[in-house]
């Protein structure tokens, strides 16, 4: 009798390397609840609650009969690209070419691009602390080190130069800043904005800076952009940008990046080498979207205005939990370390895994984004469900 071994799988470094957060368990876990049928207030989410704007969705379905189902550029259509250009010249009075401009899966894909085409073994990049999980694990993917510069709770978690500074070394290779943030909401301020970009030009440092959800802000805060600062530093500023947020069109798959016309074209390569363009029925959906759909954009703006007046003071009034004000995006970013030590909560995962046994509600667990004190609740659903949800928090840590 002959024994046979089976063939392993030997994987890269760079993939082992990588952990699937334990923290978003959880999420997994309400996933399969809610799929048996239990009813779960769903607190997670991290895309709108409302349908594509149905002009863009219509357009969609036109570019299917019109055959518009063939390659396009890697980089994305001419019209796409320009339209993308038009937009910020439009807000920002500036005069970008489609050569400013690349279109890719995502705001993620390009994201994950730009690190893969400017960053070497050795370097650093600073990350603004909490974080959007996947900056960290792309930065480390393209074989350099996340460094995380510590924001105050106490100044909305709003970054700083001074805590950029902090962690700089001469290994400093480039800054990501997301304003709005997720998880926080944090807006930048103009002022420390324009030091921070000037800081990473001295330095010869890169600064990405990611505006996904840079229509949503709220209560007088205003987003700052750091295209403003193209024109006098275009090797230094890289903006991300995305449809997702902005017009409710995660699953069409569309972002882009604005950047030096040498980073598009080295972005464009990498993209040409591994997915080719971004889905052609969603780029004419796209264009669709950037003439203009302002009533639709507004309708969601208003409904994340509204839930976010409700859900703020009402989780202030919760005993425990301390909730911040946050400037933009459609998250809250609570601390409820005052729960630690009952009932074995020790930290973020745990007080949301008792949440989601005692109270059917699903939140996100701050450690994913490096802040373990708190938990992400996203307001990207109804009102009702924000009211129940709130009341079954409520109850459920009365008993604590
Ligand atoms: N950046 C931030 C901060 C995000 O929250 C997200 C999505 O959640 C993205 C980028 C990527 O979005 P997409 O790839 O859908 O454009």
């Amino acid at each position: 009798m002959t024994t046979t071994t089976r063939p392993t799988i030997r994987f890269a470094e760079r993939v082992t390397s990588m952990q699937e957060s334990p923290t978003l368990a959880v999420l997994n876990r309400a996933t399969t609840l809610i799929q048996q049928g239990v009813d779960i207030v769903d607190f997670g989410p991290g895309e709108p609650d409302f349908g594509t704007p149905l002009r863009v969705a219509e357009a969609g379905k036109r570019a299917i009969d019109n055959g518009y189902t063939k390659y396009t550029n890697a980089s994305g259509l001419k019209s796409v690209r320009d339209a993308i250009a038009a937009r910020y010249n439009r807000r920002y009075g500036l005069s970008l070419t489609q050569e400013h401009v690349i279109a890719g899966n995502g705001g993620k894909q390009e994201l994950f691009n730009v690190m893969l085409a400017l960053l070497r073994e050795g370097d650093e990049v600073i990350i603004p602390s909490p974080y959007w999980v996947s900056f960290p694990d792309q930065v480390a993917f393209a074989g350099a080190t996340p460094v995380f510069a510590q924001t105050d709770p106490g100044n909305h978690f709003r970054v700083t130069l001074s805590d950029i500074m902090a962690v700089a070394s001469e290994r400093t290779r480039g800054v990501i800043l997301n304003s709005p943030c997720n998880p926080t909401g944090a807006v930048i301020r103009e002022s420390e904005l324009a030091q921070i970009v000037e800081w990473c030009a001295s330095r010869d440092a890169f600064l990405v800076f990611d505006e996904t959800y840079e229509l949503f802000v709220y209560a007088g805060n205003e987003h700052v952009s750091a295209i403003r600062w193209f024109e006098q530093y275009p090797e230094t500023v890289i903006i991300i940008n995305s449809m997702s947020k902005t017009f409710a069109m995660t699953g069409w798959r569309l972002g882009y990046a604005v950047a030096h016309p040498q980073v598009v074209s080295a972005l464009g390569k990498i993209q040409s080498h591994s997915t080719s363009n971004p889905s052609t029925i969603a780029q004419h959906a796209a264009l669709e979207a950037l003439a203009g759909v302002d009533e639709d954009v507004q309708r969601m703006y208003d409904a994340y205005r509204e839930r976010r007046a409700f859900l703020v003071p009402a989780l202030n009034g919760v005993d425990g939990i301390c909730c911040a004000d946050p400037d933009g995006a459609f998250y809250v970013f609570p601390d409820v370390r005052a729960y630690f030590g009952k009932r074995g909560i020790t930290d973020s995962q745990s007080f949301a895994n008792f949440l989601l046994d005692e109270a059917r509600v699903a939140v996100v667990p701050g450690g994913a984004f490096g802040a373990d004190d708190f938990v992400r609740i996203s307001y990207a659903t109804s009102m009702e469900r924000i009211r129940e949800g709130v009341a079954r928090i409520a109850a459920a840590v009365s008993r604590l």
